[in-house]
This record gives structure tokens, sequence and C-alpha cells, in this order.
């Protein structure tokens, strides 16, 4: 079992009469009649899809021999009652589930929630890497802006601290809510993107599978340091010089 923190957690969506149930190769969405979500089913089950197989071929991993679950909910109220979540997208590691919020002006399908789900297989690394992955898979900050973009603004900005304040997951989860989305998001992202790219996906393996999120900063540091051969200051000072 992944011990993923979720106080605010219900399963009252479970026993809502009114989903209605389709199945694709590798999903199960439940949606509302009428809702915006069963007018955009073909776009959700296209999405998804494409999402499944860039993830699984890029990260190199086995089919989970289980389908993922998508709630598709038309409003954020129906979301909180049925859930216990206000926040857009939440995936359930133990239940291979996603929650999400689905309006006209909301859809925040792609890989970030899937990437979460589909990775278990390396084990569950902290924030930095855990939330690196899943953006570095979806390739750009959530409106479609590059990662880099906000990366540069936001350390012209000086809105980030050293990249060894976030070796714990600790560290991550201290990231100011104000401008998480944009910033903090961006900069995982695309420092797992550099990561991958300069020294590869193996190796990056490496790394998730062998750091955790019960480590300290220190040891997290350590795992980092013997698999690239470099500590992480060196290599954010590495990252830096890309910008
Ligand atoms: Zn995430």
């Amino acid at each position: 079992m992944f011990n993923q923190n979720l106080p605010t957690y219900i399963h009252t969506f479970e026993t809502d009469p009114r989903w209605k149930t389709f199945q694709s190769e590798h999903y199960i969405f439940h949606y509302f009649a009428e809702s915006e979500a069963e007018k955009d089913l073909g776009h959700i089950v296209k999405t998804q899809e494409s999402a499944y197989q860039k993830i699984t071929t890029t990260l190199k991993l086995d089919n989970p021999g289980k389908l993922i679950e998508y709630y598709l909910y038309p409003d954020k109220e129906t979301m909180t009652i049925l859930t216990g979540f206000d926040w857009y997208a939440q995936a359930i590691l133990n239940e291979f589930r996603v929650h999400m919020i689905y309006t006209e002006k909301d859809k925040p399908l792609g890989e970030h929630e899937d990437t979460h789900l589909l990775s278990l297989p390396w084990g569950l690394s902290f924030g930095l890497f855990n939330e690196g992955l899943a953006e570095s898979m979806v390739g750009h900050a959530w409106d479609g802006t590059p990662h880099l973009t906000y990366v540069k603004e936001g350390y012209a900005k000086g809105m980030y601290l050293a990249l060894s304040e976030l070796m714990d997951h600790q560290g991550w989860l201290n990231s100011p809510e104000d401008g998480r989305v944009m910033y903090w998001y961006s900069l995982v992202g695309a420092f797992a993107t550099f990561l991958i790219q300069q020294f590869g996906i193996e190796r990056f393996e490496k790394l998730y599978r062998n750091t955790s999120r019960e480590n300290t900063k220190e040891q997290n540091s350590g795992i980092f340091e013997s698999v690239y051969g470099q500590t992480i200051i060196e290599a954010e000072r590495g990252f830096k010089e890309t910008l």
C-alpha cells in the first residue's frame, strides 16, 4: 500500500446512482448524463489512451494488469460532496483511480495523473521527482505554456528556493501555495526533463526507485550523488546554465 496523505477523502461517489460508464482499452470512465464529459467522451477517451501510450512507451512500463478508473465531475461542488476534494484532479494510488473536474472551462486531461498511477512499479519518490516526472510527461505547464518560460520568469522574480531545499517530501509540501501551479510545477517538471534528456531515462528510473518520501534531505541527496556522480547543487548549476 502506498502512503498517500488524503485526510479529507470520502467514498460517497461509489454509491451515487447518477454515474454512466464507458470502458476503453486501458480505462473505465464514469460521468453524468448530459454533462460536458458525456458530450466530450470521444475526445476524453482519445486523449487518455494516447497519454497511456506516451507514458508506458517513454518510461518503458509494463501493462499494469488493471484499468485506470476516471470519475469526471460536472462541477466543483459535486466533486467536493462526493469525494471531499475541491482540487482539479486527484489520483488515488491504492485504488488506481483519478477524480477530476470536467467542465466547459476546466478540462485537466492528459498525462499528469496517469503518470502518478502508471509509474507505481518504480515506487513512490518524493515531491520533487514525483511531481517532476508527472509534469515532464505532460511536457508543458497547465495552460500550455512551456515549463521553461515560467521557470525563467520564476528565477527572475526570485520565487525559488535552492533545489537542495526540495530534497525531501516536506520541502515540496512547503512550496508556497501562491504560484505553485505555475512556477513550482514548472520548475520540477523542467528539472526532471533536464535530467532525463541529459542522462537518460534509465538513470532517472534508478534515482526514482531509490529515493523515497521517508528519507531525509541528506539521504535523498546522497542517493542523487551516487546515481549522477554529482551533487544536487552541481546538477542545479548545470540546469540553470541551459536556461
Ligand atoms: Zn501530481
